[in-house]
């Protein structure tokens, strides 16, 4: 399969959390990028036919219809196939009625829009400008536009949050009637405003038990658990992403973006002046095998069915118990197999960073 990811860095409004690739939306800035990012594409893309292509930022419905046709006209240059999984990120504050059917128009057919919480208090905490009733209207706006395949991007963990502020998120988000939510735990990373203004993390107890709930109530309303964060109805997962957690290639173009290719993974600049001179690249490196099998185990467990014994043996030619011992982690409970997978004993769900990096390190002293 082949993927692309496109990076859109502008934002109107920098939320408080964001350690993301992201700028102030400046007009002068935008038609000067669109530019080099085409030229990217140009210099990169082998024409090679896309399944995934998935445009995220920063904010890129902050960008102007006319910006946005500018966008979607460089994008016309990939080869699709004709199931192609398009979503656009959307945010509430600036995305419109007339920019969604533009999306539409030119094929978008998936939409992930962050909301992270319908808290009053919580979303000036974040730094998010919006209401529940904005939500709530874009959502309604979207389906009646034609749009069905709609991600919705949810936060927990703030500091003094209860158990029962989740489940009331968690409640009106079951109203918007949509198939698939991303819940992420937030993270207080440096060089964010949070960071800075010495916000504290809640307790790791309180998390997990936000977690629990957060998987239970999902489960309950017919939500598939798919991905340690990732919850969708059936036939509904990302399929872009699905694309990083099973290890396969993609592109990536724009400021800021990763991609992986053959056997090097490269990261772009995050730098605009770099970037629209043309120097794209901030460093690649190829991969050994062992490094590309250690991606593999990391990105796989993080889907719920875990990884597929066929597919493993059919891409490495060996078993994954002939990499790391992973028949002590089965004796201990925490992975389990049936006839086909291997994946994490869900009640590890939660520690599961630790168990494999655990495990990862275990085998290099025994390599040693
Ligand atoms: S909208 Fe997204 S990318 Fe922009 S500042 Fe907020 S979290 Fe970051």
């Amino acid at each position: 399969m082949r993927s692309v990811y496109i990076h859109i860095p502008f934002c109107e409004n920098i939320c408080s959390y964001c350690d993301f690739c992201k700028m102030y939306y400046q007009k002068k800035w935008v038609i000067p990028y669109l530019n080099a990012l085409q030229k990217e594409i140009l210099n990169r893309y082998h024409g090679e036919k896309i399944e995934t292509l998935y445009i995220g930022g920063g904010s890129p419905s902050c960008l102007t219809k006319e910006e946005l046709e500018r966008l979607f006209k460089i994008i016309n240059k990939f080869r699709k196939s004709s199931k192609v999984e398009f979503t656009f990120e959307c945010n509430v504050e600036n995305i419109t009625e007339e920019k969604l059917k533009l999306l539409y128009k030119y094929g978008v057919n998936r939409l992930s829009i962050g909301v992270q919480t319908f808290h009053k208090k919580y979303l000036k905490f974040l730094q998010r400008n919006h209401r529940k009733e904005d939500v709530y209207g874009i959502i309604n706006l979207a389906k009646k536009v034609g749009f069905s395949n709609i991600n919705v991007d949810f936060m927990y963990a703030f500091p003094h949050q209860k158990i029962e502020d989740v489940e009331t998120d968690i409640r009106l988000f079951l109203e918007l009637d949509v198939p698939h939510i991303s819940m992420y735990s937030l993270i207080l990373e440096p060089h964010t405003k949070l960071y800075i203004n010495g916000t504290k993390e809640i307790g790791e107890d309180l998390d997990a038990s936000m977690y629990e709930k957060i998987c239970l109530l999902l489960k309950k309303y017919g939500y598939e658990h798919y991905e340690v964060s990732n919850f969708c109805k059936k036939g509904y997962a990302s399929l872009h992403n699905l694309t990083y957690w099973n290890n396969e290639h993609y592109y990536g173009f724009g400021l800021g973006a990763s991609g992986y290719i053959a056997s090097m993974r490269y990261q772009n600049t995050r730098s605009l002046h770099n970037y629209i001179k043309g120097n794209y690249v901030l460093y690649q490196s190829i991969l050994s095998k062992k490094d590309i099998v250690e991606h593999e185990w990391m990105l796989g467990f993080r889907k719920i069915k875990g990884i597929s014994k066929k597919n493993f043996y059919s891409k490495y030619h060996k078993h994954m118990n002939d990499y790391y011992a992973i028949s002590k982690l089965i004796k201990e409970g925490k992975l389990q197999e049936n006839q086909k997978q291997i994946y994490i004993n869900p009640q590890y769900i939660y520690v599961m960073n630790e168990i494999l990096i655990g495990l990862l390190k275990e085998s290099e002293h025994e390599n040693d």
